[in-house]
Formats: structure tokens, C-alpha cells, sequence
């Protein structure tokens, strides 16, 4: 299997019937950037920024922070990189930033992530500023996580848009093009699509948190890890009417949560019309070498009829007619 993955590497990610599948991989450290040629990788879809601050014994300043993100952006050179602004906070603590009382309860639906960001304002102006410095003359593509009400991602923006004011008002090369994005990861954030979706320039699902709090399931809890699947109606009816909406306003949509990297998922998702993936990079062969077995419409038709009348288990399902269609 590995010579497969290594022939297709440079072949394009397209069904059998012509449909254009854009796989890009995940990455939070210098070192994945330079990683990008040996994985075929059209991009980086989620780059998680926060791995640097984990790494980190003392709170990686201004200077330090935009170093990371020239060298990634250069080690990308044409290939768009998506930045994610810090998701700390919660299970991912850190000493410096946070004391004792700071801990919580439920520390994933917590003060953590973009909650934090817009409350801690200097850290989030100070990630902004090196943001835009780092992709000056280029595009920055950046979204934010946890979003779960619009105003946050306003908030943000405008953040981001007085970080951008202040180094055109100090002579600073600007980014040619921002684009602003957002993490699909909490539920509600689905029922008022309608007001986010026309200031979006792209979504990205996260489907790792979005199935922790969809089932009400702690997704570090070995006990439930295999109690859920993501092959279940719950789950994939929610992320087709996520798609269907974005697709409906011209929102490119994205997965970059797990699920886009078993392959049965991933075919499950073209189905229900998400044709963009940020996967880990080991998922690069196994879901291209599926995407090229496929026939797009016959999956499509086949999901229209699961999601209409599910089958009890939707998996076994989805397995045998994959091998009735040598996908
Ligand atoms: C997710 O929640 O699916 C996601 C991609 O973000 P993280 O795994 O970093 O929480
Ligand atoms: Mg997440």
C-alpha cells in the first residue's frame, strides 16, 4: 500500500466522475510545514498555533510568535496556510498563563479558546499583530476556534482589523488579501449560519469537538471512545445541512476534525457535499487513493438514501456497498 500512496502523491485528489477533492493536512510546528512536499499536501487547512505556547516554558512573546509563522509561510511558498488563533485554555492549561483558580470543572466547554483570546485582549492583539506582519505582501488566511455566537467572530475581526490599521499607520507591508474564517466546532453556532455565513470567506468543521458536545460526550474519555460513530445519523445529518447552507451562500467548507482522515468518513462526507479536507498527514495516501476510486454522484445518491431512512448500523452499511463499489 505505501508504493500506492507514494505513486498517486503528485496526482491530483479527483473522483472517477470529475469531482475535485482539496486535501491538505494539519500541522502546529515549523517542522510540518517542510513537511509538505513529502505529503502531497495542496496546504495546511489548520494550523494550530497554540502548540508553540504548549511547547513553550514562558509565554512566547510578540517577536517569537511571528518568526514561526514567516517560517511556515515560506516553508509553504504558493500552498495557502490556515492559521487558528490560540485554542488554549481548558485541558490544554498553561502554568504561566493561568493560575489554580482558573481551573475547571468541565474545562473543554470552558474559558478556553477564542473566550479567552477576546478576554485576555493583549494576547490576542500581540497574535494578531504577528499574524499580519508574517504574511505581509502575501495572503493570511486565519480563523478562529469555539466560536459559538456570531458576535465572537466579529469581536475578533476587528481585532484583526485594528492590528491591520496600526501597521498600515507605521508604514508596514500589508497582507495583499485576509481572509477570515471559522471553527464549526460548537453546536449552536449551526443555528444562526444564516447571520454568520455572509461574513465568512470559509468555514472549517471540527469535528472533534463538535461530536464531543453533539453526544455530550468528553472526547478524552476512553470509556465512551467507542460508544459514538461518527458514521452515525446524528452526526451526518447535522454536518449536511452545516454543508448544504455554506454551499447554498458559496462558503467554502472544510473538515479538519479526525474524522476527515478514515477514509469511510471521508467518502461518507463527499457524499453530503463537503469536498475539502484537512487531515493529519499518515491520512494523505489511504483518503486520496479512496477519492480516486469513487464515483462522486453514486455517493452522493447513496448518503441521500441513508440519511433519509438510516439503517440501524450505518457503518455496515456504508462498508459493503464501499466494497460492492471497489471503493
Ligand atoms: C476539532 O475540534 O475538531 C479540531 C480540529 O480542533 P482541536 O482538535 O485542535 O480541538
Ligand atoms: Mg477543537
Amino acid at each position: 500500500r505505501r508504493e500506492e500512496y507514494a505513486a498517486i502523491r503528485d496526482k491530483k485528489a479527483e473522483t472517477r466522475d470529475g469531482t475535485r477533492v482539496t486535501l491538505m493536512v494539519n500541522a502546529g510546528l515549523a517542522d510540518d510545514a517542510a513537511m509538505l512536499d513529502a505529503s502531497g499536501a495542496e496546504g495546511i487547512g489548520l494550523f494550530r498555533t497554540e502548540f508553540q505556547f504548549l511547547v513553550a516554558a514562558t509565554l512566547p512573546g510578540r517577536e517569537s510568535q511571528l518568526k514561526l509563522y514567516r517560517e511556515v509561510l515560506d516553508a509553504a511558498g504558493d500552498r495557502p496556510v490556515v492559521f487558528r488563533t490560540l485554542d488554549i485554555g481548558g485541558d490544554k492549561a498553561l502554568p504561566y498563563l493561568m493560575d489554580e483558580k482558573d481551573e475547571a470543572e468541565n474545562p473543554a466547554m470552558g474559558w478556553r479558546a477564542l473566550r479567552l483570546s477576546l478576554d485576555r485582549a493583549a494576547l490576542m492583539k500581540a497574535q494578531a499583530r504577528a499574524l499580519v506582519e508574517a504574511a505581509g505582501g502575501r495572503t493570511l488566511k486565519v480563523m478562529f476556534p469555539m466560536v459559538s455566537e456570531p458576535w465572537e467572530f466579529e469581536e475578533a475581526r476587528a481585532l484583526f482589523e485594528e492590528q491591520v490599521e496600526w501597521c498600515h499607520s507605521r508604514k508596514r507591508m500589508l497582507p495583499t488579501r485576509i481572509e477570515y474564517g471559522c471553527m464549526l466546532e460548537v453546536p449552536s453556532l449551526a443555528e444562526t449560519l444564516d447571520i454568520l455565513l455572509p461574513q465568512l470567506d470559509f468555514l472549517s468543521i471540527g469535528t472533534n469537538d463538535l461530536t464531543q458536545f453533539l453526544f455530550a460526550a468528553d472526547r478524552a474519555e476512553p470509556r465512551l471512545a467507542e460508544r459514538y460513530d461518527w458514521l452515525s445519523p446524528a452526526i451526518l445529518r447535522f454536518l449536511k445541512r452545516i454543508a448544504d447552507q455554506a454551499n447554498e451562500a458559496g462558503v467554502p467548507v472544510r473538515i479538519c476534525g479526525e474524522m476527515g482522515g478514515r477514509p469511510l468518513e471521508a467518502m461518507a462526507l463527499i457524499g453530503i457535499g463537503i469536498e475539502n479536507f484537512s487531515i493529519t498527514p499518515a491520512a494523505m495516501g489511504p483518503i486520496k487513493a479512496m477519492v480516486r476510486s469513487l464515483d462522486a454522484e453514486k455517493v452522493r445518491k447513496k448518503m441521500r438514501k441513508v440519511l433519509a431512512k438510516p439503517p440501524r448500523d450505518v457503518r455496515r452499511s456504508l462498508t459493503d456497498w464501499a466494497k460492492r463499489q471497489k471503493v
